[in-house]
């Protein structure tokens, strides 16, 4: 249940319903919105019912949590949540580009990628150091050595980066080296690896896995929220249906039924979500106008050699169009761009 405060509410208020709430063995969560300050209260129904939280001085109301995700939910916050990474704002009116190559193969092409996107006007810096492959044969990802570029790409660029986190053990580098960890639709239902994202200072990029449902996704984002993880950005990247002309299908509705059912900004990828390059600027410009707060585009400098997912990056020219013609989009929906 969440327990909303009044306007007039003392700090020794607030604190001695949090001491309460403590002491029965109960988690608090406190969050401080723009209209009021409400606290959510997670544990076990029969516990939470127990104590008449409504009589307490400074409590408004108490109202029970319908639905299953209770700290991502509109219900417990009523503002749209903006999550920082460095010193860009996901969430907010500025809609956000994350562009780069889908994995850092060496120094040079990712130095030439990250100043070439930044120079397009993207915000956000994308690489992966460790990747996901079907085959145990295929490029693996440079792993740490990645992650230094991927610093020095940012010294030299300003963008902050996101980077992909698959074992719970690379943790640490993650923390050394990159503003955000991306977690990928293959790990979206990694429950053991969500929770250690609780105890991350670093925002989290949550990609939709390819065969969840909204529900399932959001829950996911509950584990990273309930483990003490707010910051909380999610990503529709496609979903497995019957059709084969797309590698995915791009789930556009999913972003307005998100932005009604939770507060966590969403963006869009659409470069997983079609597998193909000729698409990526149709469905950007339809992210934007469903109420996307952005995008995470694959950019290489030369797609046809790329060791992973050339068909569906970008040139950079066709990133400095994509850029061009998506302006015109995001500003009619009232977006900055
Ligand atoms: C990626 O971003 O390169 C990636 C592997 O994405 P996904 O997890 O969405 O397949
Ligand atoms: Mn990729």
């Amino acid at each position: 249940m969440i327990i909303i405060l009044k306007p007039s509410a003392t700090e020794e208020q607030r604190q001695h319903i949090i001491e309460k709430i403590e002491s029965l063995g109960l988690r608090p969560n406190v969050s401080v919105g723009v209209k009021r300050t409400v606290i959510g209260v997670i544990g076990p129904e029969d516990v939470v019912r127990s104590v008449p939280l409504e009589a307490f001085a400074g409590v408004e109301k108490v109202v029970p949590i319908l639905q299953p995700f209770k700290l991502v939910g509109r219900e417990f916050k009523e503002e749209d949540s903006v999550v920082q990474v460095g010193d860009v704002r996901i969430g907010g009116r500025k809609f956000v580009v994350g562009a780069g190559p889908c994995a850092v193969e060496n120094r040079e092409m990712l130095l030439e990628t990250a100043s070439f996107v930044a120079s397009c006007g993207a915000a956000v810096l994308r690489g992966g150091a460790f990747k996901p492959r079907s085959s145990p044969y295929s490029f693996q990802g440079l792993g740490e050595e990645a992650l230094k570029y991927l610093a020095e790409a940012r010294e030299k660029t300003g963008l902050p980066i996101v980077t992909e986190l698959m074992d719970p053990r690379d943790i640490p580098l993650i923390e050394k080296y990159a503003d955000m960890a991306q977690i990928g639709m293959r790990n979206m239902s990694n429950f053991a690896l969500l929770r250690e994202l609780g105890g991350l200072s670093k925002p989290v990029l949550l990609k939709r896995g390819n065969m969840a449902t909204i529900k399932e996704f959001l829950m996911s984002a509950e584990y990273i929220a309930t483990n003490g993880n707010f910051n909380v950005v999610l990503c529709e990247r496609g979903i497995r249906t019957f059709e084969t002309t797309t590698r995915n299908t791009q789930d556009l509705s999913a972003v307005p039924v998100i932005k009604q059912l939770s507060h966590l900004p969403v963006i869009v990828d659409p470069s997983h979500a079609t597998g193909r390059r000729d698409l990526i600027e149709p469905l950007s410009k339809a992210a934007a106008a469903v109420g996307a707060d952005g995008l995470l585009v694959e950019v290489h400098p030369s797609p046809e050699t790329a060791m992973s997912d050339g068909p569906q990056s970008l040139t950079m020219p066709q990133f400095a169009q994509l850029m061009k013609n998506l302006a015109p989009v995001a500003r009619a929906v009232g977006r900055e761009f």
